[in-house]
């Protein structure tokens, strides 16, 4: 372990705060670090690991893939981009979809979209978009700029412009801010960096209500809420909603890195020959690997389990005196804490063999999709016992 971090320390970019430990292997929702211990696994990456660790499916799809063709440029076309591309719309309902290869990218081209959109229907001036008060959207300047978080704002100026900020469940701050020069809002249905928090319906509501009204778009940033993770495929169908424009990323390939920007009917056709593009985008390894989660959630009560599963978390929860309430949708769980520190509970968890996640002052869980009620209870007693000891 020393040496692993050792190397890091001397070599790798220090722009994470890491903990000491050193992964070597996982399968299903169990991982075990250099030193052979074991640890239950809460957070499935950050969401990405959507079937767990080395499902033997999905690693048998990514392999033969490897083995078969690893990449292929854009200029021509693959099986493989094409049956995953039908089964995300199919799916979903979206007309068409862009492959990228991470969140910030498939916002960027969400971004992008928006603009042009605007841009070749009403010309020039059109081009702000809205984003809410503690959203977070990307590491890129422009889903950086996109970020409503004061903190995000630093360093690296000049951010771009043409963002506003609205203050997320505020249907006035949204009316006053929502002008002529906008082109589109844009929204996680349930906010997961900036701590956990769905929206509330009436403000989804008004935010469709007043876009349809004035032909501004809506985007879903379901990059961290998409891919089954609060129950639906995408937690848009919680709200009764279907954006214009919504990304995926983190769980849609099961840990390989991909992005996808699914487009409606009204901006199916805006991005044209030469205006947006990804060398990787679409690559037919991330493909295989996301056919298989694709079908895996689309299989006879898989969502359905998923659901019952995050009732079973949240009635345990509810039930440990520390816990202050819980947040979140689905397997988007946020605790908030009575007394205890986010980041305390989370270290002590990994000492003791369970890995959460944080988000602002809460811990955040992010299981793998596919857990079983015995994983729950083994993670559960260990972090109950932390949060009550
Ligand atoms: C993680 C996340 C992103 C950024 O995704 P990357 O793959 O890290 O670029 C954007 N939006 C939301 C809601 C996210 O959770």
């Amino acid at each position: 372990m020393e040496n692993t971090i050792e190397k890091f320390d001397k070599y790798v970019i220090h722009s994470y705060g890491r903990y000491a430990l050193v992964m070597e292997n996982g399968e299903g929702r169990r991982c075990e670090d250099e030193n052979k211990r074991q640890y239950i696994d809460f957070g499935s990456g950050i969401g990405t690991n959507s079937l767990g660790f080395c499902d033997e499916k999905w690693s048998d799809a990514v392999c033969n893939q490897v083995k078969k063709l690893q990449h292929n440029s854009n200029y021509y076309y693959t099986a493989v981009q094409a049956e995953f591309a039908e089964k995300l719309c199919e799916t979903t309902g979206y007309q068409k979809v862009f492959f990228c290869n991470s969140g910030a990218e498939a916002n960027e081209c969400a971004i992008k979209s928006a603009r042009k959109y605007s841009f070749d229907k009403y010309g020039k001036g059109r081009h702000n978009i809205i984003t809410l008060v503690n959203s977070f959207h990307g590491r890129t300047m422009a889903t950086l700029s996109a970020t409503g978080q004061e903190v995000f704002h630093n360093y690296f100026f000049p951010f771009l412009e043409g963002f506003i900020n609205v203050t997320a469940n505020d249907i006035q701050d949204l009316k006053v801010k929502i002008d002529d020069t906008v082109c589109a809002v844009m929204l996680e249905y349930v906010q997961g960096e900036g701590g956990v928090n769905a929206l509330e319906k009436d403000f989804v509501d008004e935010i469709y209500k007043i876009c349809a009204e004035k032909d501004i778009l809506v985007i879903a940033d379901e990059i961290q809420t998409g891919v089954g993770r609060t129950g639906k495929f995408l937690a848009g169908e919680h709200f009764d909603k279907k954006a214009d424009i919504t990304t995926l990323a983190k769980g849609i390939a099961g840990g390989i890195p991909m992005g996808a920007c699914l487009f409606g009917e009204k901006v199916k056709d805006v991005l044209t020959p030469g205006t947006h593009g990804s060398t990787f985008g679409g690559n037919p390894i991330a493909c295989a690997g996301g056919i298989v989660v694709t079908d895996r959630l689309n299989s006879l009560g898989f969502l359905d389990e998923v659901n019952k599963k995050a009732i079973y978390f949240r009635e345990k929860l509810e039930k440990c005196k520390e816990v202050e309430s819980i947040s979140g949708m689905g397997l988007m769980i946020g605790i908030s804490l009575k007394n205890k520190s986010a980041s305390d509970v989370a270290k002590s968890a990994l000492e003791n063999g369970l890995l959460v996640l944080t988000a602002k002052n809460k811990i955040r869980l992010l299981p793998p999709l596919t857990i079983d009620y015995s994983e729950i209870d083994d993670g559960l007693d260990i972090l109950i016992r932390i949060m009550e000891g």
